[in-house]
């Protein structure tokens, strides 16, 4: 009896507990478009509302929520379940030589520093090849070519399926060690290359290919429990209940995601970003793609290869193994998907930003895979890229690369490369919003070898997906 008593009274604690961040802790939104409320309940005054894979400042966590402050400065109130926490990064020096701290992500940005031989600063992200690093309070960059990413092990990973193997070193080709299942966890002690460095039961380390875990196990762990649409006005609660204070009244014919269901109640996110729950006896069923025409091209094609990666691959055979896998997906989720080439064939790049018009698709999205020549073989990272030549709305080839980019970058494993504005021939000759995305580096070795994996194009392909729903949301 005393035991349990002490053991309730420690459960109270632990609920009431309050966690003040002293250095700064980063999260990122993972789902798309979500307010941030003034205290922590969806009935409180919105303040704002973020996009999808927006970092946030952790400035205290109280229960299942976290109090944050926008990169604007904004401060407010968001739902752990709808951040990802990483584990806290460290950058180290892994030459025996002294190396340049940058103001930008390039070597024709001054120096403002030096970090010696095993020296370590805070990471807080990567772009462009070169990891953003906190130093003397700002942010700055260093190659990463020359650095490693550690971390302590105070911070777990939870793998995302069942059967995922834990491997020897870091490559698809490394000796099996282990395997996981679902819900599984290991602490983290490192990262490199899209992989994470594990600790095993049995004390020893591994390697996971890191687009099959997540951080936590919130909505990016748990996520896509379809879209619904009312059938009449309906109430948005605070709980599953009609005694739920009310968050706001959604009106018929409203599209909502849902995130999870209990007694005859979803709990949804509406278009504006709100949450709260809808008795599900006045919601049906819906795909969200249904109606909407999509042209995908694969690029490149028969006498023209594309790039040719670092072992000798083509990467025209590798943009239509993506684009086959993102087709099956999209028209899982209701979409009329076309493609340029279904094999091995050559399009000029004009004729297949026309068809998109002649088709009278809604959008058309252009897969590649990026090669800088295998003397460059160090950088890394996914792009995406629009052209403001010739379109009517410059913002649709924008907003279609950029919702591709930030869902696509949710994903363990890979790194930002950036949005870039670009006068491609098959953007600029077509009338109708195009984006096209550079998955990986063929360049280099380790990109080249996750972006060839089943696992890996599964992975992206979902997420690519999430970018095309959003766009149309
Ligand atoms: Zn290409």
């Amino acid at each position: 009896m005393l035991k349990r008593l002490f053991i309730s009274f420690l459960l109270i604690l632990l609920l009431s507990m309050t966690i003040v961040y002293g250095e700064s802790v980063i999260g990122y939104t993972n789902i798309s478009n979500i307010c941030i409320n003034e205290n922590s309940s969806y009935s409180s005054k919105v303040v704002d509302t973020l996009k999808i894979n927006t970092p946030v400042q952790i400035l205290e966590e109280n229960n299942e929520w976290c109090k944050i402050q926008t990169e604007e400065g904004k401060i407010g109130w968001i739902e752990k379940y709808f951040l990802n926490l990483p584990a806290n990064k460290y950058v180290i020096n892994n030459t025996n030589y002294k190396i340049n701290i940058r103001k930008g992500p390039s070597t024709i940005y001054g120096s403002v520093g030096q970090l010696l031989p095993n020296e370590k600063l805070k990471y807080i992200d990567t772009y462009h090849s070169w990891h953003i690093i906190q130093y003397n309070g700002n942010q700055y960059y260093i190659a990463s070519w020359l650095t490693d990413i550690i971390s302590e092990g105070t911070k777990k990973i939870y793998l995302l399926y069942n059967n995922i193997n834990i491997r020897e070193d870091i490559s698809l080709n490394s000796t099996i060690i282990g395997k996981g299942n679902k819900y599984d966890s290991f602490y983290v002690y490192g990262e490199k290359n899209g992989w994470l460095k594990i600790k095993l039961n049995d004390g020893q380390f591994g390697f996971i290919a890191s687009w099959l875990t997540s951080y936590d196990i919130n909505y990016y762990f748990e996520g896509n429990n379809g879209y619904k649409r009312t059938t009449t006005d309906l109430n948005l609660r605070i709980d599953p209940s009609h005694k739920g204070k009310q968050v706001a009244t959604i009106s018929k014919n409203s599209n909502l995601k849902i995130i999870s269901s209990e007694n005859g109640w979803d709990k949804v996110i509406t278009e504006n970003g709100q949450i709260g729950w809808c008795n599900n006896g006045y919601l049906i069923s819906i795909l969200p793609l249904s109606n909407k025409k999509i042209l995908l091209d694969p690029g490149h094609g028969g006498y023209d290869p594309g790039s040719i990666s670092y072992s000798g691959k083509y990467e025209k055979n590798v943009n239509l193994d993506v684009a086959y896998k993102l087709k099956e997906n999209l028209e899982a989720l209701g979409a009329t998907v076309y493609m340029t080439r279904t094999n091995d064939t050559y399009i000029r790049n004009s004729a297949r930003g026309r068809m998109a018009d002649n088709l009278g698709v809604d959008i058309l999205l252009s897969i590649h895979h990026n090669s800088l020549g295998n003397n460059k073989s160090d950088y890394f990272g996914l792009s995406t890229y629009y052209n403001t030549i010739n379109y009517k709305n410059p913002r649709y080839g924008y907003d279609l690369a950029e919702s591709i980019y930030l869902n696509a970058t949710t994903l363990n494993g890979v790194y930002r490369d950036g949005i870039f504005d670009r006068n491609y021939e098959v953007l600029r000759e077509t009338n109708t919003p195009a984006a096209l995305i550079e998955i990986g580096f063929m360049s280099n070795p380790q990109e080249e070898m996750n972006v060839h994996s089943d696992s890996f194009q599964y992975e992206i392909v979902q997420k690519i997906s999430d970018g095309i729903i959003d766009y149309f949301r």
